[in-house]
């Protein structure tokens, strides 16, 4: 029995999503035959080739032949206008970021190498406001790093063509997100998925028949892990089914632990055989032996499949047994990385930001400290769902002999733990035994800003290797955080985040706006924290996410709590988990957050800390009532007491 893994577009193009990697790790440690595919990457790359940009030429030729030139959005019309540059160009790029090619980056840095679309619109607006911005984030010598941010713009050129001119659906990052996201119906899938296949869909079939051909599987499974997966998701089904209408198709993932929890539409079985639901080693494992006819369908753990009703109606069936248990972290076995082509992927520099950069640059090897969060309090967060809410962890030995076998299989020293927030605990005793057994590498992941990571312990996890941390500030105000029982204070984080920042670890932070009942004088408060922090060195890189009520988290559960009422909504049929509410304190958040946003943009680029608050925000907004000094006293009210 061969189960072929795959993870369907789009994800991260400078790593590979991990599910794939852990199951086949599990899989092959029960004497399974598992072999793996990351269609997405190689979806891209086929794209991004000499003869892709031919057929993308056609393709927007064919959409815009109605259009004159000045009615033309800009990236087509460079696109057009540069086409033989681009097609010189895309080959060369596409090696150069993936390592192959650095002695490309002095072309690169002449600017008269690559055509310039609207992505380099980025420089100029950045120019205008502190002059020459390439030579200060990159001086004379940084020619690698300054070459891949400008073929980076050069990607999301070629990205927005494929948006804005072949293939709607196309995001470097997502593929279809909104017809899944929190969508209550499938028709919006189910049509798209019936329609003509598009540009990308087509070379999604090619890659299927081959790795079918390649792998001979039994069984096919496909991880879904958000939204922006399950178009293409589906897409992989449906040719597997056209192929070999008699090849079991199961997916599990993200996306679908979080927001298929009350399917219904049947339709969805014309794709899939079972849909599993949570950690998928015990469901997959359990799947496999039924498929085997070693158990019962009723042995089946966590998942859907269609059944029959007595009158030979079909519903869909969700078989819990919960008689079975998960897998527990000691036994998951490490990932295992072949089939998926490590030396493909793509590093890519987004921004000008040191911290912002590691998601997108460099190969990252994915591990958990441990599955579940230790807190799991905090009322906007799922954590009513398995993922957050079982906390399980597998010691500092068991993850330091991962590590050792993950470095001896990639080659690759750089990890990214992508727990939701890793237990402090395991994270001190994970960096002395790293240090003890001598094991190096650099490695950044998620945390809370604990008081317990002191000056003297970020050292330590600085000594361990540890490069970058990322953590919540949210809402930045006393009054909301404790409301949504974060188990932290603004002057807490700005002390903690220093620390690490003063350790020589880079740290980011996550942002909120628009939570309930949050008025327009926190939100102007929270930026002027947030400003004293950048401009303290607290942080160098954040980002504001506009606060959404989830069904699965305390606020969507109890919304009376947080003085808001949730909207009523349709019966899910199929995916749920965003939703609307009314919330009494009335607030512009829209034009807040368009204002927080470009704040931030300009803070993260060490610019902008002189202007007045009012300057970002395109509407009158109040004056922060913030002391100019707290964030500095709070600071330096540990460095005088410690
Ligand atoms: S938001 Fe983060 S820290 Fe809070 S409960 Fe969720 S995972 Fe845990």
């Amino acid at each position: 029995m061969t189960v072929l893994l795959m993870t369907p577009p789009m994800t991260q193009l400078n790593t590979p999503y991990p599910a794939t990697a852990y199951l086949t790790g599990f899989l092959r440690s029960r004497g399974y035959s598992a072999v793996q595919r990351d269609p997405a990457i190689e979806l891209f790359l086929e794209m991004m080739t000499a003869q892709g940009l031919d057929i993308m030429r056609q393709h927007v030729e064919e959409n815009f032949e109605s259009f004159e030139d000045d009615q033309l959005p800009e990236v087509i019309y460079t696109f057009l206008a540069e086409f033989d540059r681009y097609r010189l160009c895309v080959e060369p790029v596409i090696r150069f970021l993936q390592g192959k090619d650095p002695s490309l980056a002095l072309r690169i840095i002449s600017r008269r190498f690559l055509p310039e679309g609207p992505a380099y619109n980025a420089i100029t607006e950045m120019e205008a406001v502190s002059g020459d911005v390439l030579k200060t984030a990159f001086g004379d010598l940084g020619v690698q790093d300054k070459a891949k941010y400008l073929a980076t713009l050069f990607i999301n050129d070629l990205s927005a063509v494929i948006t804005q001119g072949v293939d709607p659906y196309f995001e470097v990052s997502r593929y279809g997100e909104r017809l899944a996201a929190a969508n209550p119906y499938f028709d919006d899938l189910y049509d798209t998925l019936m329609a003509e296949p598009s540009f990308s869909s087509e070379i999604l079939e090619q890659l299927v028949e081959l790795y079918l051909e390649e792998t001979q599987p039994t069984v096919v499974a496909l991880t879904v892990p958000f939204p922006g997966n399950m178009l293409g998701a589906l897409r992989i089904a449906q040719v597997c089914k056209e192929i070999n209408p008699n090849l079991p198709v199961v997916m599990g993932g993200g996306f679908i632990n979080t927001e298929l929890r009350a399917l219904k539409d049947t339709r969805l079985f014309e794709f899939v055989d079972f849909i599993c639901l949570d950690d998928g080693e015990r469901p997959l494992l359990t799947l496999l032996e039924y498929l085997k006819g070693e158990r019962e369908v009723d042995d089946l753990v966590r998942t859907y499949f269609l059944a029959e009703d007595e009158t030979g109606e079909r519903y869909v069936h969700l078989n819990e047994n919960t008689a079975l248990h998960d897998i527990p972290q000691t036994d998951v076995g490490a990932p295992v990385y072949d089939g998926l082509p490590l030396s493909d992927y793509l590093s890519l520099c987004e921004m000008l930001n040191p911290m912002h950069r590691i998601w997108s640059d460099g190969r990252w090897n994915k591990l958990t400290i441990a599955h579940g969060c230790y807190w799991r309090k905090c009322s906007f967060c799922d954590v009513s769902l398995d993922y957050i809410d079982r906390y399980d962890e597998a010691g500092a030995d068991i993850l330091v002999d991962r590590i050792e076998q993950l470095i001896e299989e990639t080659g690759q020293t750089g990890f990214h733990f992508v727990d939701e927030a890793a237990p402090p605990k395991a994270l001190f005793a994970l960096a002395r035994r790293l240090i003890e057994r001598g094991v190096v590498i650099s490695w950044w992941g998620n945390i809370r800003f604990e008081k317990t990571f002191t000056a003297e312990r970020c050292q330590l996890l600085a000594d361990s290797g540890c490069i970058a941390v990322s953590g919540g500030l949210e809402v930045a105000s006393d009054r909301l955080l404790q409301l949504m029982k974060k188990g932290v204070s603004v002057e807490q984080v700005a002390r903690v985040t220093k620390a690490f920042s003063d350790s020589g670890i880079l740290v980011h932070a996550y942002l909120m706006y628009g939570f309930p009942t949050q008025t327009e004088q926190e939100t102007i408060d929270a930026l002027e924290m947030v400003r004293q922090m950048m401009q303290q060195g607290c942080f160098q890189s954040a980002y504001w996410h506009r606060f959404a009520a989830t069904i699965h988290s305390p606020i969507g559960l109890n919304p009376e709590d947080y003085g808001i009422t949730l909207v009523e909504r349709p019966e899910t049929q199929f995916a749920e988990n965003d939703v609307d509410f009314i919330d009494p304190v009335k607030v512009d958040h829209d034009m807040l957050g368009e204002g927080l946003r470009k704040a931030l943009y300009n803070y993260m680029h060490g610019i902008g800390f002189d202007q007045p608050l009012s300057f970002w925000f395109t509407a009158p907004v109040s004056r922060p009532l913030v002391r100019k000094n707290l964030i500095s006293k709070a600071i330096n009210s540990v460095i005088t007491s410690g």
